[in-house]
C-alpha cells in the first residue's frame, strides 16, 4: 500500500517541500515551484482562483502534503479598494499585498501557480469507459494558454462579479467613492453625507446599516421596490431621508460626488445631490461557468441579491469532487470568511483523498 506523501506526489516535478517555514526564506532560496508547462501537469487538486479563498484551500493543501496548482486570473473582487478591513491581524492593507504574501506562504509549501485563465473545465465522470479504464483523474482543465492541467479534485474559487446599475459615472468610483459593504468601508465614512442608491428590497436594509454610521443618509430609491409601512416606519425613527427618484448620473466634483436625478421626479424641488459616499447594492453573480461545464446548477440568492454555487460541509458540492469556497459560493462572505471555507475546503478535500485511496 503506498504511503500518504507516495500518493500524493505530483506527477510534474513540483510538490510539497519539507518543512518549510513561510516568510522565513528570502525568494531566492524558497523552493521553487516548477512550470506546469513540463511532464503530466497532473495534480491531487487543481484550485481556480488565487484570491483569499483560494490560497487558503492551497495552503491546507499542501501542508497536508497533496500536490497543487493554482491558476488564477489575477482580478480580485476587490481591487479597486485600497485597503482591505476587517482582515484579523492585517487591518487595513492592500489587497494586493494580502494576497501576494498569501501567494509567497503557499509557494513556500509547493503549491504550483499559473497566471491564466481557466478557459474550460471537463469531467471524466460523464464518460462511456468503464471504471477500470478511466483515468485517475477525474478532470481536465484547459487554460488560456494553452496548456493543459489534470487533477483528482477541483476547488472552484474562482469569487463573483459585481454588477453594478447603469449610471454613468457610477463605475468610476467602485471601491473608493462607491461602496456597498458597511463592514468594509463604513468607518471610513463615519458621520459624512452618504446617499444610497436603491436597486431592491435590500437596498432598505443596506440604508439601515450605514445609518449606524452616520446621521446623514439619504436614500434614492431608483429601482428598488416602493417602500412598505415598515420601511417607512424604520427609516422615520432612523432619521433617514427618503427620496423617490431615479438616478441619471454620478459626478466626482470639488464638493463631492454629485448625484443628479432624473427631471420632473419628486426629490424636493432638487435635481442633484452632494455626497461624500455613494453605496449601492451591485447584483452579485457568481463566476460560475466552470461549475456548469461541470455539470453543476447555480442558483439564485433567496434576497435577490445574486447568484451562487450551493455547497454542503466544507464547500463540496453536487459535483463530485468539485469544491466551492468564497465569494463564489457565498455572496456575503468577506475576506476573512472566504479564508476560512477555503482552508475548510482544504482539509475536507485531504480526508476525502485519503477515503478514496482505501477503496
Ligand atoms: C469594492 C470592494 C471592497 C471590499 N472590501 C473588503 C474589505 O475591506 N474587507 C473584506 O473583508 N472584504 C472586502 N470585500 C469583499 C472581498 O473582496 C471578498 O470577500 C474576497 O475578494 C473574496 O475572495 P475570493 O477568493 O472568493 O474571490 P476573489 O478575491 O475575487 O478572487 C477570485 C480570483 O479568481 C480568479 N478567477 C476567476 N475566474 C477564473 C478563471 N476562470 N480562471 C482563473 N482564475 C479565475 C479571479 O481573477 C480572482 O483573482 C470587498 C469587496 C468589494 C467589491
Amino acid at each position: 500500500m503506498p504511503t500518504a506523501s507516495e500518493s500524493s506526489q505530483p506527477s510534474a516535478s513540483v510538490g510539497p517541500q519539507s518543512s518549510p517555514s513561510p516568510g522565513s526564506r528570502s525568494a531566492e532560496s524558497r523552493p521553487r515551484a516548477s512550470s506546469a508547462e513540463s511532464a503530466q501537469n497532473t495534480f491531487d487538486v487543481a484550485v481556480i482562483g488565487g484570491g483569499a479563498a483560494g490560497l487558503a484551500a492551497s495552503i491546507a493543501l499542501a501542508r497536508s502534503l497533496r500536490s497543487v496548482v493554482v491558476i488564477d486570473a489575477g482580478q480580485l473582487r476587490n481591487s479597486s479598494s485600497a485597503h482591505a478591513h476587517n482582515v484579523l491581524g492585517h487591518e487595513g492593507i492592500r489587497p494586493q499585498d494580502l494576497v501576494a504574501k498569501g501567494r509567497t506562504e503557499a509557494e513556500d509549501y509547493g503549491v504550483t501557480f499559473i497566471d491564466a485563465t481557466v478557459t474550460r473545465a471537463h469531467t471524466h465522470d460523464s464518460d462511456s469507459r468503464p471504471a477500470e479504464e478511466a483515468p485517475q483523474h477525474r478532470f481536465e482543465l484547459a487554460i488560456s494558454t494553452g496548456v493543459e492541467v489534470r487533477a483528482r479534485r477541483i476547488v472552484i474559487a474562482t469569487g463573483l462579479s459585481d454588477e453594478l446599475p447603469e449610471i454613468p459615472g457610477l463605475a468610476e468610483g467602485w471601491g473608493d467613492t462607491v461602496l456597498h459593504c458597511p463592514y468594509c468601508h463604513g468607518y471610513e465614512v463615519r458621520g459624512q453625507r452618504i446617499g444610497v442608491i436603491g436597486t431592491t428590497a435590500m437596498s432598505y436594509h443596506q440604508a439601515m446599516l450605514f445609518s449606524q454610521l452616520s446621521d446623514h443618509v439619504s436614500f434614492i430609491r431608483h429601482t428598488a421596490p416602493a417602500p412598505d409601512s415598515e420601511q417607512e416606519a424604520m427609516f422615520d425613527t432612523l432619521g433617514i431621508e427618503y427620496i423617490d427618484s431615479t438616478v441619471t448620473e454620478v459626478a466626482r466634483a470639488e464638493s463631492g460626488t454629485v448625484v443628479s436625478l432624473a427631471a420632473g421626479e419628486p426629490a424636493d424641488g432638487a435635481n442633484a445631490l452632494t455626497f461624500d459616499a455613494l453605496t449601492v447594492g451591485a447584483y452579485a453573480r457568481a463566476d460560475a461557468d466552470l461549475f456548469s461545464q461541470l455539470g453543476g446548477e447555480v442558483v439564485a440568492h433567496p434576497s435577490g441579491m445574486g447568484t451562487f454555487i450551493p455547497t454542503q460541509t466544507a464547500g463540496q458540492t453536487d459535483v463530485p469532487g468539485v469544491w466551492a469556497v468564497g465569494n463564489s459560493a457565498d455572496v456575503s462572505a468577506m475576506v476573512v470568511a472566504s479564508t476560512a471555507s477555503g482552508v475548510l475546503a482544504g482539509a475536507h478535500i485531504n480526508a476525502d483523498l485519503i477515503m478514496e485511496s482505501l477503496g
